[in-house]
């Protein structure tokens, strides 16, 4: 038994020894896994669990996990909260996670989030973002930008129970089944680096491929950072998902539009208007059998979806009570285009200028040690 908890002690201290020999401060980022999910089965090899104010618990695994009237339900036994951790890995429905798993009831359902080091996150990061087949530049470049992310929005949710979502709201996380020695070489050899602008951590956004030209902050978010201004960005083109294409009943984008909150009757004709200067619609107007109502590139991809509308980058034509809509690029389109990268690495350039082509103005730095 000491022997165990010995071993357990020595587990939990290496990752911030680690950092400590490397130089530069081993922070912790908390995602949010699941919300609003009704049960969670956990399962693992050596789990400690506790309860929501650290006392140990004794449990036997699996765990079904539901939501109940006081809290969680967990194997029947009702509590506030949980919290688990193994040497390893927990099993969280099927996926392994690093670092602490807190089970808690939200407004509707459950709410799990996992406290992870922030490096040991970024390695699983890699294969749910790109893929650690793409050239080692690539990689790197993607572990420094998620890196920044992660520190932007950690520093901005200070006061909230996470940091980070886990899907493409954030960044994509599923754990660390995915992870590989080659996401882990390109985490390791940047570890530590961010982009600032100013001396500050940047909002490091970024997306799947830019269509021809990022986006200017201001264009997607209303609101202006220096590092964001929208480049030329001719890398990304040669790919299968460069150009897309929708068709879509009129009354259906109606539909939505309507659930979206923007009014219009009786849409028979959508004309874009304006474009700004990366070439995306930044207004549409919408004739509808009272009038016309103009709308933002912006909402009307949000109202018809992001993976239907891949971009604000676009034309449309109607067709026989059909909008069809054919654009290029995949994505928001600010910051750093993925596959742009993936070319640029190929293509012989380091990850540092692949940074400072798609953030003009920002510098690599490290991340202080305490
Ligand atoms: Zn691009």
């Amino acid at each position: 038994m000491r022997l165990t908890i010995s071993i357990l002690f020595l587990v939990i201290l290496l990752p911030s020894m680690t950092a400590g020999n490397s130089g530069f401060r081993q922070e912790m980022i908390r995602v949010a896994l699941f919300r609003g999910v009704e049960s969670v089965r956990l399962d693992g090899n050596g789990i400690l669990a506790t309860d929501e104010k650290g006392e140990p618990l004794r449990l036997s695994f699996p765990l079904e996990i539901a939501k109940t009237r006081g809290g969680i339900s967990v194997n029947e036994t009702v509590l506030r909260g949980l919290k688990v951790s193994a040497p390893v890995f927990v099993n969280v429905n099927g996926k392994g996670y690093r670092g602490v798993i807190e089970i808690s009831a939200a407004d509707k359902g459950l709410q799990v989030i996992n406290e992870l080091p922030l490096e040991d996150y970024l390695v699983g990061l890699i294969n749910c973002e790109i893929s650690s087949q793409w050239p080692m530049e690539a990689i790197k470049a993607q572990a420094v930008i998620a890196r920044s992310y992660a520190i932007f929005q950690r520093d901005a949710r200070k006061n909230a129970p996470y940091h980070l979502e886990s899907t493409v709201m954030d960044q994509v996380y599923e754990g660390c089944d995915i992870e590989d020695s080659r996401a882990a070489r390109g985490v390791k050899e940047t570890a530590g680096e961010v982009l600032t602008f100013g001396g500050s951590t940047i909002q490091a956004f970024y997306h799947s491929n830019c269509g021809g030209h990022t986006e200017a902050s201001e264009n997607v978010w209303g609101y202006k950072l220096p590092y964001l201004p929208g480049v030329a960005c001719r890398y990304c083109q040669n790919v299968n998902s460069y150009r897309w294409e929708q068709r879509i009943p009129l009354r259906k984008v109606e539909t939505q539009l309507k659930a979206a909150g923007i009014n219009i009757s009786g849409l028979r004709d959508i004309r874009p208007g304006s474009r700004n200067k990366s070439g995306r619609v930044s207004e549409l107007s919408l004739f509808g059998t009272r009038g016309k109502v103009t709308v933002s590139g912006v909402a009307l991809r949000k109202a018809l979806g992001y993976s239907i509308i891949k971009s604000t980058n676009f034309e449309l034509r109607i067709d026989d009570g059909d909008v069809l809509f054919s654009g290029s690029g995949n994505g928001h389109g600010v910051g750093l285009c993925q596959w742009g990268a993936k070319q640029r690495a190929a293509d012989g350039f380091d990850y540092r200028e692949i940074l400072s082509y798609y953030y003009p103005g920002t510098r690599l730095t490290a991340l202080a040690v305490d």
